[in-house]
């Protein structure tokens, strides 16, 4: 099986740092992680060069200007980029590469890797609700950034339907060996997403609306 990069997004609270560990833990030689460099601080228990590569704002466009990047963009008013380095060690390790990124990173690589090099997968648990429970029991946000956080869901959410695969993270152990099976498809088909599906993903933004208008 030629390995290939698996692109996992998510509004945040999605679950795409919680399956990729999984996935990795359970299967260490089948999968690898790319290490993100971003220019937002650690947070606690976040250590350099093992969660982020965390670098200064000149520094990481410096990286930019040197075509270090296979893809990056802006969240949250931070930037986040995958180094191409990260993702040829593993691919050349003949492990398949998991990155966690945002919307917009999904997008640039699916253009330059088109399925079945890669495959991407759009991440949420069924119930909207479930998605800011989990956000808040996470605790890594103040209210503000939650907010905000919702806020780019609805515009994550319209981005869904370009990604190739959609997946309920409502048992993490289904999760996760959806996403390993995604990645071992043979004959990998980009976009092919179940019907039902359409009518959760367009509900999901308007009940994530008014979940947003009541929290306070
Ligand atoms: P993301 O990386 O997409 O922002 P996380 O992986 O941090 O999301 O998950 C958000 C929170 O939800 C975390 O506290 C995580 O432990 C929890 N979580 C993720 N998946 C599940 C699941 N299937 N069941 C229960 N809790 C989950
Ligand atoms: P956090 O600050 O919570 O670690 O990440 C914020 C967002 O940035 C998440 O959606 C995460 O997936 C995304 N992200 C992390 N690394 C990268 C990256 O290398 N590229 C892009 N485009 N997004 C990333």
């Amino acid at each position: 099986m030629t390995p290939r990069i698996v692109v996992l997004s998510a509004p945040s609270g999605g679950g795409k740092t919680t399956i990729a560990r999984a996935v990795r833990e359970k299967h260490p030689d089948g999968f690898g992680f790319s290490v993100s460099a971003t220019t937002r601080k650690p947070r606690e228990n976040e250590h350099d060069g093992v969660d982020y590569h965390f670098l200064g704002r000149s520094q990481f466009l410096e990286a930019v200007g040197a075509a270090e990047f296979l893809e990056y963009a802006e969240y949250g008013g931070e930037l986040y980029g995958t180094l191409k380095r990260e993702v040829d060690k593993v691919l050349s390790a003949g492990r398949h590469v998991l990155l966690d990124i945002e919307v917009e990173g999904a997008r640039q690589v699916r253009e330059q890797y088109p399925p079945p090099r890669s495959m991407s997968i759009f991440i949420l648990p069924s119930e909207p609700r479930v998605l800011l429970e989990r956000l808040r029991q996470r605790k890594s946000e103040s209210i503000e950034q939650i907010r905000w956080r919702l806020d780019r869901a609805e515009y994550e959410l319209q981005q869904a339907t370009l990604f190739d695969r959609w997946i309920r993270n409502d048992d993490l152990t289904t999760a996760v060996a959806q996403v390993v099976a995604i990645a071992n498809e043979n004959s990998a088909r980009g976009r092919t997403r179940d019907k039902k599906d359409f009518e959760w993903i367009t509900n999901y933004g308007r009940m994530l609306r008014t979940l947003y208008d009541e929290l306070h």
